[in-house]
């Protein structure tokens, strides 16, 4: 009883030092936008049917996901039919990767050693259940694709599934997507890109890109958790990974997540409102912080290509030696400052980072994963330098 009613009491001191909290992990999820949450909430207090009933609470819950789907379809350019919601992109990854092989019959998947763990983990998977076989492409010093590399590939395991993420979840990298795409048609390849890091904050026109299949997340882009969708580009639909029911015509099954799927709706719909305005100021910070580091803490490092071919979103920074690496985070945290070291869903693993590993960065020493969003400022990016600076000089 005391313990839960002193666990209760850190929670709201914690919620009222909110406002000092410095949040600079937006590639592991964003804060929610206010225009997402009034959607949500009017969905939550009037809609409440099951889409798949008949009657008039169905229908409106029906129409609701249907207006959802149209927004988000348009978003990407695609056909409204060309969306399937999911619980996100794990899942939409996973679907697409298993149908792909266990309904389409495809045996050989190309992709890289950069990929999350929503595209690796189930690919090895695959080895083991479906017998198909992974071949990973090269890539470069600052952790690009190597699209020479690619091709051989292709040459060798024609009709293949590439399988290669628009940008990095940890180092921002940007994959050349119309280079890839082109190999893919001359090869007869499908092109598989987990667009989670880029949805919403690229003009993604999934159509034109020549992408098959695209894989994205609400809670990337101001949107809620626990909803997602795939984009499935009409040849390729497969059965569903999840079974049982009808729904999503038929590619995967349950009752839909009406609210999550009006709050993605709405959350893509203001980001592509807002896109070029919020890329401007996002980049900027990013630049500023880049200046920032590079003027007052000698030695620090960028990893991937920050100032090249990377998302406007992330920064990967290695400190100088001297700093413990394993304190780094806690030490930030205590600072008020939220950051995280790589993906999210690998900071509960005692491994390393495996992207920063491929790159060959020392994994003695510090490196830390930046990630904005259009709520950050200058001031925000002024007080990380200024702590960082000051665990440097310890
Ligand atoms: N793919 C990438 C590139 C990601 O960054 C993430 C989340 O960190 C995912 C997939 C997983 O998405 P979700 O959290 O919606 O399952």
């Amino acid at each position: 009883m005391f313990v839960s009613c002193f666990n209760r009491l850190i929670i709201h001191v914690y919620i009222f030092m909110e406002r000092q909290l410095v949040y600079l992990d937006n590639a592991a999820s964003t804060p929610v936008d206010e225009a997402v949450q009034e959607a949500m909430s009017a969905c939550q207090r009037h809609i409440f049917g099951n889409p798949s009933s008949v009657h008039e609470h169905g229908r409106r819950a029906r129409v609701e996901v249907e207006q959802a789907r149209r927004t988000v379809a348009q978003c990407f350019n695609v056909a409204p039919s060309e969306i399937f919601f999911t619980s996100g992109g794990t899942e939409a990854n996973n679907a697409i990767l298993w149908g792909l092989a266990r309904d389409l019959g495809y045996r050989h998947f190309i992709t890289s050693r950069l990929e999350h763990p929503a595209v690796l983990n189930p690919l090895t998977a695959m080895q083991q259940h479906l017998s198909v076989d992974v071949s990973y492409v090269d890539i470069d010093q600052k952790g690009h694709v190597d699209t020479a590399h690619l091709e051989r590939l292709l040459a060798t395991y024609p009709k293949a599934v590439v399988s290669l993420m628009h940008a990095n979840n940890e180092i921002g990298n940007l994959l050349p997507v119309k280079e890839v795409a082109k190999l893919c048609r001359k090869y007869q390849a499908v092109f598989h890109s987990d667009t989670v890091q880029t949805a919403g904050k690229l003009k993604t026109d999934i159509r034109r890109s020549g992408i098959d299949c695209a894989a994205a997340s609400a809670h990337k882009f101001h949107g809620p958790k626990g909803v997602g969708c795939m984009v499935v580009l009409r040849e390729q639909f497969f059965k569903p990974f999840i079974r049982g029911g009808t729904q999503e015509r038929s590619m995967r099954a349950g009752t839909e997540n009406v609210c999550g799927i009006t709050g993605m709706a709405r959350a893509l719909e203001v980001a592509h409102q807002r896109m070029t305005q919020d890329q401007e100021h996002i980049a900027s910070l990013k630049k500023a912080c880049i200046q920032l580091l590079r003027a007052h803490i000698p030695g620090v490092t960028f990893n991937g290509d920050a100032e090249g071919s990377s998302l406007h979103t992330i920064l990967n920074l290695t400190l100088p030696a001297g700093v413990d690496a394993e304190m780094l985070l806690p030490g930030l945290d205590i600072e008020g400052i939220c950051v995280s070291s790589g993906s999210a869903c690998g900071s509960g693993s005692s491994k390393g980072s495996q992207v920063l590993e491929a790159l060959g960065v020392d994994p003695g020493l510090p490196s830390v994963r930046l990630s904005f969003s259009k709520y950050n400022t200058l001031k925000e990016v002024d007080r990380l330098v200024a702590v960082l600076r000051k665990i440097c000089l310890k």
